[in-house]
């Protein structure tokens, strides 16, 4: 039995995580122990193995018992608790979801259909800190990176519609309250088939704007609107969100000369699912059925969707596809820009392999390696 603690497991990634773990049946070989910032000795949740008490997240000396730790907690507990558990000598696992560690250089990206071979390396060579990807990169990658096997991608803009969970259980929250808000200021017009949809629109573009409309969480509106800035200003008139698709993109796929990656990065109201417009400059022009196969053998959650209508709005949209793996890709085609540019749209789940699935999946490399 491998033994791992997890801290951070009642969050918003952390329930998803354990979620698919029973769904997985993952438990009946771990011996698990959960941690608590906020309720020590309160009753821990049954995977099976009866509950046991919630252990103080904070005791470092419980913790280093582990051989594997697994934290959706967040980058302050990271930051807190990470390094005085390595300066203490422990030499254990750390699986996390945070952002804080990604980039140190004994840190590896973890997202395992598209790179494999970077995991098995880490391991390897001994290193023991593995991290969940930004969830927009992940979620890019899960789907064309078909595409960056056969070393096709010259440079590639991804222009994201961000769904809301990315930002938070709270905020997740605050738009289904603006939903619902704008559902009371229109009832009244839409019980009547007479109203005009201009009044329909007039009295949600008021309500939108009224200090009425919940926007704690978002800074905004985002039902019926959207807000263009994801995260803090970074260098360059970037935000972090956009600043992460160049740095996690080549440390994931472990690049050897950087492929340039850049794009805008949108919230969107969409609750769980993220979905991505690509502008993609190849190398050379590939023909689209050989596009069509690589980014059809990027993975067996790849969906190929064809680029037509019905197609298009049954399978490719957050709708189609939340609370699944699945990964549709479509709107594949050449672009005017010329021979060598293509268009992709894609959507995926950020709870599940934007967040909580690779997690899921370090585990079993894990047991694997370590034969338990
Ligand atoms: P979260 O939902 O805020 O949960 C974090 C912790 O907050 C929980 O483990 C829990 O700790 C505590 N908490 C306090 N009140 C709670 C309540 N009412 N319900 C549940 N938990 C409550 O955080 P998260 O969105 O899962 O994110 C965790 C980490 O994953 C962050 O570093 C985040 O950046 C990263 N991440 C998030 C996403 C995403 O889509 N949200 C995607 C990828 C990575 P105690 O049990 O100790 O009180």
């Amino acid at each position: 039995m491998l033994n791992v603690g997890f801290i951070g497991w009642r969050g918003m990634v952390g329930s998803v995580l354990m979620e698919r773990m029973r769904a997985e049946r993952d438990f009946d070989s771990i011996d698990a122990t959960f941690f608590t910032t906020s309720n020590v000795g309160g009753s821990g949740p049954d995977v099976g193995q009866g509950t046991k008490k919630l252990v103080d997240a904070k005791d470092l000396d419980a913790l280093s018992k582990h051989a594997v730790l697994v934290s959706c907690q967040g980058g302050d507990y990271t930051s807190e608790v990470y390094p005085k558990l390595r300066s203490l000598g422990w030499t254990g696992y750390f699986i996390d979801a945070a952002s804080t560690l990604r980039m140190n250089d004994d840190a590896v990206l973890i997202l395992d259909p598209v790179n494999l071979d970077v995991i098995q390396n880490g391991l390897s060579k001994g290193l023991k800190t593995y991290v969940g990807p930004n969830c927009t990169v992940s979620l890019m990658l899960m789907a064309i990176s078909g595409l960056f096997r056969a070393s096709l991608v010259e440079w590639l803009s991804s222009m994201t519609y961000q769904a809301a969970s990315g930002a938070g259980a709270a905020n997740m929250r605050e738009l289904a309250l603006q939903m619902q808000h704008i559902g009371r200021v229109t009832g009244d017009l839409l019980a009547s088939p007479s109203s005009s949809a201009l009044a329909i629109e007039r009295a949600i573009a008021d309500a939108v704007r009224s200090p009425d409309f919940p926007t704690k969480e978002f800074g905004a509106p985002l039902a019926t609107s959207l807000i263009p800035w994801i995260d803090k200003p970074v260098d360059l008139g970037q935000t972090k969100e956009e600043w992460k698709g160049f740095a996690e993109t080549n440390k994931i796929l472990s690049t050897p000369q950087p492929i340039p990656v850049d794009g805008l990065c949108v919230r969107v109201g969409s609750m769980r699912c993220h979905a991505q417009g690509l502008t993609i400059k190849l190398k050379r022009n590939a023909p689209l059925d050989e596009i069509e196969s690589l980014i059809r053998g990027s993975n067996e959650w790849v969906k190929w969707v064809p680029n037509d209508k019905a197609a298009t709005l049954r399978d490719l949209s957050p709708a189609a596809i939340s609370g699944t793996l699945t990964v549709p890709v479509g709107r594949v085609r050449k672009m005017r820009l010329g021979e060598e540019f293509l268009a992709v749209f894609t959507v995926g789940d950020q709870l599940l392999w934007g967040a909580a699935e690779p997690l899921r999946r370090m585990l079993l490399i894990l047991r694997r390696h370590l034969n338990v």
